[in-house]
């Protein structure tokens, strides 16, 4: 594979698709060494449906590659998984999250976890340290947890997410909706909030795609739970989540995942006006 890449003068490699994971495993190495100038977090803002004010963001990973350029983090955070990679990029990501949220004192951040980090022992410790070190009010941090991530979760899932609340910080099932038992998992598991799932927003200009949005915030409202819809585009969505009782919103209609100095620029302009 060395020699595959090193002759591959006539096809720009324009993703990583093409890269074993080994290829993966090395640069990620190499760009977390160099991760100040490599990694970088974007910001996507979240707003409140009941007022339009901005009341937290996502943190989203950034690789910049010096052959790709950017690159999704959908392109290489199972590479970082399969290799244990994600222990410590899952960290930086945490420590440069609440590092960059000093700079906006009054939003919710939330981080996105594999169940790797979950499972380890490690990351609720960070969590306390940060906490402790008061570098972040617990009940500004939110964790977001995929639903596959608890497909097969093991008791330390549990346990670590059991442990975060305690701790104070809140927990979201993200993409929810696209796994396979997710009413259990808000069941089984000390969620906060649901995230809907893109796939859903998406399809609400059909009849069972709006049904199925106004079952999924109902069912949330009954629980207690808070509700976020993701990939909010156009209007029309916007106005029907708002209508059907949906809490939260984010998307590119409101914001694009922004860098730190954008977010910041961003609200000190809505401070101005
Ligand atoms: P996600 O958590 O579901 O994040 C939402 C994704 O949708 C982001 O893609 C975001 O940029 C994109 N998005 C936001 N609004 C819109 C919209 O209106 N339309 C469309 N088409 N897309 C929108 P991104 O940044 O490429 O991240 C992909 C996935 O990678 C995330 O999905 C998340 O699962 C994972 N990820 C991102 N950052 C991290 C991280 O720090 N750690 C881990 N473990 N996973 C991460
Ligand atoms: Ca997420
Ligand atoms: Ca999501
Ligand atoms: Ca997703």
């Amino acid at each position: 594979t060395e020699g595959r890449s090193r002759f591959a003068f006539f096809t720009p490699e324009m993703d990583l698709d093409v890269r074993s994971r080994e290829e993966i495993y090395r640069e990620l190495r190499v760009a977390l060494a160099d991760r100040d100038r490599q990694l970088e977090l974007h910001y996507q803002p979240i707003y409140a449906l009941e007022d339009g004010r901005m009341v937290g963001v996502e943190a989203l990973l950034r690789w910049h590659h010096p052959d790709v350029g950017l690159v999704s983090p959908a392109e290489f955070v199972r590479s970082a998984e399969e290799t244990g990679l994600i222990q410590v990029l899952g960290e930086w990501v945490l420590h440069r999250a609440v590092e960059d949220a000093r700079a906006w004192p009054d939003l919710r951040i939330a981080v996105n976890v594999s169940p790797i980090q979950l499972r380890s022992r490690e990351f609720v410790e960070t969590v306390r340290r940060l906490v402790d070190e008061g570098h972040i009010v617990p009940d500004r941090l939110e964790v977001e947890l995929t639903e596959t991530a608890l497909l097969g979760a093991s008791g330390e899932v549990a346990r670590s997410l059991s442990e975060l609340r305690r701790l104070g910080v809140a927990c979201a099932l993200d993409d929810f909706g696209t796994g396979y038992s997710s009413l259990s998992h808000i069941r089984d598991f000390a969620v906060d909030r649901i995230k809907i799932d893109r796939s859903f927003v998406q399809a609400l200009n059909t009849v069972p795609g709006a049904a199925l949005v106004e079952a999924i915030v109902s069912l949330a409202r009954a629980n207690g739970l808070q509700l976020t819809a993701e990939g909010v585009e156009r209007v029309d969505q916007y106005e029907f989540l708002k209508k059907v009782g949906c809490h939260e919103v984010q998307g590119y209609l409101l914001s694009r995942p922004l860098p730190a100095e954008k977010l910041v620029a961003l609200l000190a302009r809505r401070h101005g006006a």
